[in-house]
């Protein structure tokens, strides 16, 4: 509106001051026309009028107008005495006399109207003898000039109007591509967006400030989505956490259960002693299980980081690998220890948690081989870190589980059996402890023939 308000406004003074300059030239040029016209045909009309005054009036006129003719502006001439006295006029109206002074004049005489045209000539008529007797007066008319000055400011008009029309197409048209168009098309996928429609793209592509827009929108519906993705992965987690998780407190509890009905009805105190076993080791698996999830949640959250401490590396896993070898031979299996890390070998780290991450290991090695087999065990030092070698004669793990092992909550389909008792979390902790005390752990395993897992824990300088 206020573009084509100042559009008008500048349109209507460009017309005014050309409508202007053109009057003013126009006036000039039939002025200075009347002068030279003037000048030239007085002495034929004066000459005429002396020769055919005394003819009558016709006979001077059919004379006249001739001249007149070359005139158009000129509609009417009057001669006149010096004193001012009209003595002839070529229009049949009565003249008015003029003034002496005027008509006795040697100089020619402009008088102009009131809006300014010229009006009449007065051109003193010097005869042959050089005498002065008749004054030739033009008379005027001003209506070509109005006419033309009308028709100029006519064109003007409509040149104008044209150009103000093309331009305000122009603008509309201007302003609807680069600013509405686009502008409209920001806010319509902004009402798709809020409406949850999150894939729809924008096409404004400009450089200025809608198209930083446009990206901003497109921007901030991408990270919407990706948001939300992660919410409802986010989500999917917890409900499988909770599934697990009441399931893996549920089992223990229900045999629990079932051993504490039995103990009511126990017969002898041997069989009580073998009840009161059965529900102690359950409540052991469910302590542990509880502080598993507890490490997990609070090393997850990123509230607590492992506390370290300088640990000596070589009785870590001296009084480790002695408690698991207890565990091996009592279920039949071969085991073989070698530790050769110096005494003087430290490590930075939490003792009760790298005794969770390796013990998970070795007790997986020890769970997942059969009677009869071997679990072979080694640590050693290079120059940055302690390595332990876990490698047993078990089940093994095929190519396609392999990948999974690590993830929480994950338990091979083939050890999803009362065989192996699990819970899914064990490498899963293990690897999450060793990543806060910057180590790594990695698997290679052959489905049938054994597995072999190496680990990596970062060890410092030696002892001082
Ligand atoms: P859990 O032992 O409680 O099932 P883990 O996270 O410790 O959970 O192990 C995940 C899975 O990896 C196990 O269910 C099993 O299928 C596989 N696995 C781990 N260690 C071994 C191993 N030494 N031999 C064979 N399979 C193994």
């Amino acid at each position: 509106m206020a573009l084509s308000a100042s559009l008008i406004l500048v349109f209507a003074i460009i017309t005014y001051v050309l409508v202007r300059q053109n009057t003013d030239s126009q006036r000039s040029n039939l002025a200075e026309q009347s002068k030279s016209f003037a000048a030239l045909a007085t002495k034929p009309i004066g000459d005429t009028f002396v020769l055919y005054k005394d003819s009558g009036r016709i006979r001077i006129n059919q004379q006249i107008n001739r001249f007149l003719e070359l005139d158009p502006d000129v509609v009417s001439v009057t001669i006149v005495g010096i004193d001012g006295q009209p003595l002839f006029d070529s229009s049949e109206t009565a003249s008015q006399p003029i003034d002496p002074a005027l008509a006795n004049s040697f100089q020619q005489q402009v008088t102009t109207d009131p809006a300014g045209n010229p009006s009449r000539v007065i051109e003193p008529y010097i005869e042959d003898s050089g005498a002065h007797r008749y004054s030739v007066v033009y008379n005027i008319s001003s209506e070509r000039l109005k006419e033309e000055i009308a028709e100029v400011g006519r064109s003007i008009l409509y040149i104008g109007l044209a150009v103000l029309i093309f331009s305000i197409a122009l603008t509309t048209i201007l302003l609807n591509k680069f600013f509405i168009k686009p502008i409209s098309e920001v806010s319509r996928t902004a009402r798709l967006i809020s409406a949850g429609e999150l894939d729809h793209k924008i096409s404004v592509v400009s450089k200025d400030e809608i198209g930083e827009l446009a990206k901003s929108v497109s921007t901030m519906a991408e990270t919407l989505k990706s948001d939300i993705h992660k919410l409802r992965e986010l989500d999917k987690m917890k409900s499988e956490f909770m599934m697990i998780t009441s399931h893996n407190l549920r089992t223990p509890l229900t045999i629990m259960e079932g051993y504490v009905e039995m103990a009511k009805e126990a017969k002898s105190v041997e069989q009580l002693q073998e009840i009161i076993n059965t529900i102690s080791t359950n409540v052991t698996r469910l302590g542990l299980f509880a502080e598993d999830i507890l490490t997990i949640s609070t090393l997850e959250s990123g509230e607590q980081t492992v506390r370290h401490e300088p640990l000596n590396a070589k009785d870590l896993l001296d009084n480790l690998f002695a408690e698991f070898e207890q565990l091996a031979i009592s279920k039949g299996l071969a085991w073989k220890a070698e530790n050769s890390i110096s005494e003087e070998t430290i490590i930075q780290g939490s003792k009760s948690h790298l005794n969770t991450a390796i013990g998970n290991v070795l007790d997986n090695a020890i769970k997942f081989t059969k009677k009869g087999g071997s679990v072979t065990v080694t640590a050693s030092r290079d120059v940055s870190s302690i390595k332990i070698t876990v490698s047993d004669t078990g089940i093994g793990i095929s190519s396609e589980e392999l990948p999974k092992i690590f993830i929480k909550f994950h338990r091979g389909t083939s050890t999803m059996t009362y065989d192996y008792e699990g819970t899914g979390i064990g490498l899963y902790l293990t690897r999450l402890i060793l990543q806060q005390h910057g180590g790594s752990i990695n698997a290679t395993s052959k489905l049938g023939v054994g597995s072999v897992f190496v680990l990596a824990i970062p060890a410092s300088a030696q002892a001082s």
